[in-house]
């Protein structure tokens, strides 16, 4: 391992010690690849700032962040998000959850028998265990952390546990586990790796499917979008598959797939990595080689890096401006300071829970408090990554006619 990681990347990054080990190698030094930095919340539970970080071994890019699996599992108990009716991507029932659903369940019903005891891991709402019921697979079971989905899962008698440790402690076993989009958000991957087999009866079947980080770059919304402390493991090919074959609870593939499917929010496209595993033992040690896509990784830094340019703020003449959406992105750029010279006034939001709150400082106010202003001399400046043309809609169909400035593209527009 060298000093430095030279790359076509002007910035050559620096080798480090890590305070989060390589979560599938456990090397204890990585290569930086970026410092991010949040806003803090008052009522955060998992630190603001972490680095980026290739392992200096095995290349895996992970969060080198300083925190633990218990704390980032209290986090996820406290998380309400993914109990909204209309948050999709989480067990739920959208259009794209049932496209997602028929996807798995096509490649898993030829290893499927009907009596097969099954476990959605992270649930969610159970939307792919509903599925998976009506296809004719009776015997289903959920481990999900949130309490608000555990009580949408019982109203569709669907059992649940908070954790493994609990399923482990009922003696539950079965057939196939399902893990999607989960093992991005788990600290210790080879503990997790190891409980999940534990749970297994001889022979069963893995599945597990995340996003796919070698597209980052091909899917850049926002200067670094997807480094947003929840995705602290970004998975390319040679990464997922080795963590299949860390020692301790190695599986064996039968099937490996990159799938693509459309995002929630205009027009982008989500990029995922998915596989198929036995438990049953592996045939061959995996052998170690480079990861041909981590450079993808530094590809999506330095892409990111030239993103992160706000000089279009210094456009805005207006003696009210109101950022709109308070998402990490938002949170990044509040820290970096990038609004500092603006005289923001609040910020919008829908999420009813935060009206009447503030952060950093600023009145968190709905949509209709813009009409209190003189619209002549405000601006919205749209900070919400996935949403912004919603955003906008909404702002032009009220009638709002002051100025307008979507900061992810850059310029300023007047109604
Ligand atoms: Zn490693």
């Amino acid at each position: 391992m060298s000093p430095t990681l030279r790359t076509t990347d002007a910035t050559p990054h620096s080798l480090v010690p890590l305070v989060r080990h390589c979560p599938l190698c456990q090397c204890a030094m990585g290569y930086s690849l970026v410092r991010i930095e949040f806003e803090p919340a008052v009522d955060d539970l998992l630190p603001n700032d972490f680095s980026v970080v290739l392992c200096a071994h095995c290349q895996f890019c992970f969060d080198d962040i300083s925190v633990s699996q218990p704390l980032i599992d209290q986090y996820y108990q406290g998380l309400e998000k993914y109990a909204h009716a209309q948050t999709g991507g989480s067990g739920g029932s959208e259009p794209i959850d049932l496209k997602r659903w028929e996807r798995i369940t096509s490649l898993l019903s030829p290893y499927l028998k009907p009596s097969s005891r099954i476990l959605d891991l992270g649930s969610g709402k159970g939307g792919l265990l509903r599925t998976l019921r009506q296809l004719g697979y009776p015997h289903v079971v959920a481990v999900e952390p949130s309490a608000s989905c555990r009580a949408v899962l019982a109203q569709q008698d669907i059992p649940a546990y908070a954790d493994m440790e609990d399923a482990l402690a009922h003696g539950e076993q079965f057939d196939c586990i399902l893990c999607c989009q989960v093992l991005e958000h788990i600290y210790d991957l080879a503990g997790f790796m190891q409980k999940m087999k534990s749970l297994c009866r001889p022979g069963a079947l893995l599945y597990a499917d995340v996003p796919d980080a070698s597209c980052y770059v091909l899917n850049s919304v926002a200067a670094y979008y997807y480094f947003d402390r929840e995705h602290i493991n970004h998975f390319t090919q040679a990464s997922l598959q080795r963590l299949c074959a860390i020692p301790q609870s190695a599986w064996s593939l039968l099937s490996f797939a990159h799938y693509e499917e459309t995002a929630i929010a205009e027009g982008k496209k989500n990029h995922g990595l998915s596989i198929l595993c036995s438990a049953a033992p592996l045939l061959s040690p995996a052998t170690h080689a480079d990861d041909p896509d981590a450079g993808s990784l530094i590809d999506y830094c330095q892409h990111s890096s030239q993103a992160d340019d706000y000089s279009a703020l210094s456009d805005i003449r207006a003696e009210a401006v109101f950022l709109w959406g308070l998402g990490y992105y938002v949170r990044r750029l509040l820290r970096k300071g990038v609004f500092k010279h603006l005289p923001v006034k609040g910020i919008i939001d829908r999420d009813k829970g935060d009206q009447g709150r503030t952060f950093a400082g600023l009145p968190i106010y709905s949509q209709t408090f813009l009409s209190t202003y003189p619209q002549s001399q405000s601006c919205v400046i749209i900070t919400s990554v996935l949403y912004a043309d919603a955003i906008r809609h909404s702002l032009l169909s009220s009638g709002y006619t002051g100025a307008i400035l979507d900061i992810t593209k850059g310029s300023v527009h007047h109604a």
